[in-house]
């Protein structure tokens, strides 16, 4: 799999000189194996993967983590979904009682958008996902749902015995009875199980996370610790805070690294970063 990061801010794009290194546009993530491509979140990075991607692509795979609008802000700009030569499916947590479809219209729709979803000229093919497996080309997929408010999930995409987790909002703390010590009953435990690249929200230092616990969100500290129980070969921080600084976010690294020893790479996710797995 080739891995390409188009965004990783969490919660509101965040442009500007002094996040230059780590990038200003919130969640997506580019995953391709052969002609299949996939994109895990529509993010305002979503925009210039569209334009990225060109007319050759004939079919594309968005998996919406879940619907806050820092991960579905920027459908409404992804091109291939004006393009009537282009199959878009859209993926996204079942809540059992509204439709996907319709939930997504809310953003399509005035006040919030003027295009609506019917008038795109390729209806997207819309797919509701719980706790299950399948598979898109050659990719094995498991879908989970996590602890952070409302229906979300975390995917786990499995190819030529390589694996990546993507759970880019979470608050594990809450998502366990006994947070770090009993993985198989820690939220996401089987999401990022032995994964050889874990993206995983680290929105918080330990300190600030005091003051905002149950906002659904996790301090690197406790990324740092989930990484570990999952025995991952390698942890990128997601979702940093969009008033995070390139300095502080190096700072909040270092504060990391000195956290121990932990056995895995460690590293601050920056979009543009690129992967082969
Ligand atoms: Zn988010
Ligand atoms: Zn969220």
């Amino acid at each position: 799999m080739k891995v390409r990061i188009w965004g990783c801010r969490g919660s509101l794009p965040a442009p500007g000189p002094e996040n230059y290194r780590y990038g200003g546009n919130t969640s997506c993530i580019q995953v391709t194996e052969g002609d299949t491509c996939i994109i895990l979140d529509a993010g305002s990075g979503i925009m210039r993967l569209g334009r990225f991607l060109g007319p050759t692509v004939k079919e594309v795979h968005i998996l919406l983590t879940h619907l806050h609008i820092d991960h579905t802000m920027g459908l409404g700009f992804f091109q291939p979904l004006y393009n009537p030569n282009v199959k878009v499916h859209l993926w996204g947590p079942s809540t059992g009682q509204e439709p996907l479809l319709h939930r997504l219209r809310r953003y399509f729709s005035p006040p919030l958008f003027p295009v609506k979803l019917s008038e795109l000229p390729m209806h997207p093919e819309v797919h509701e996902l719980g706790d299950e497996e399948f598979s898109i080309g050659g990719i094995k997929i498991l879908s989970q749902f996590l602890c952070h408010p409302g229906p979300t999930l975390g995917y786990r995409l499995t190819a030529n015995q390589k694996t990546l987790a993507y759970i880019p909002d979470h608050e594990v703390m809450l998502g366990s009875s006994d947070f770090p010590h009993d993985p198989e009953w820690t939220s996401g435990f089987e999401i990022a199980n032995g994964a050889d690249l874990l993206f995983h929200d680290g929105a918080y230092s330990s300190k600030e996370y005091v003051g905002k616990m149950g906002w659904g969100h996790s301090s690197i500290r406790d990324a740092l610790l989930f990484a570990n129980m999952c025995k991952v070969k390698k942890l990128s921080i997601f979702h940093h805070e969009p008033t995070r600084t390139d300095e502080q976010i190096e700072s909040m690294y270092r504060d990391a690294v000195r956290e121990g020893n932990f056995g895995f790479e460690i590293e601050m996710c920056a979009e543009g970063n690129v992967y082969e797995l």
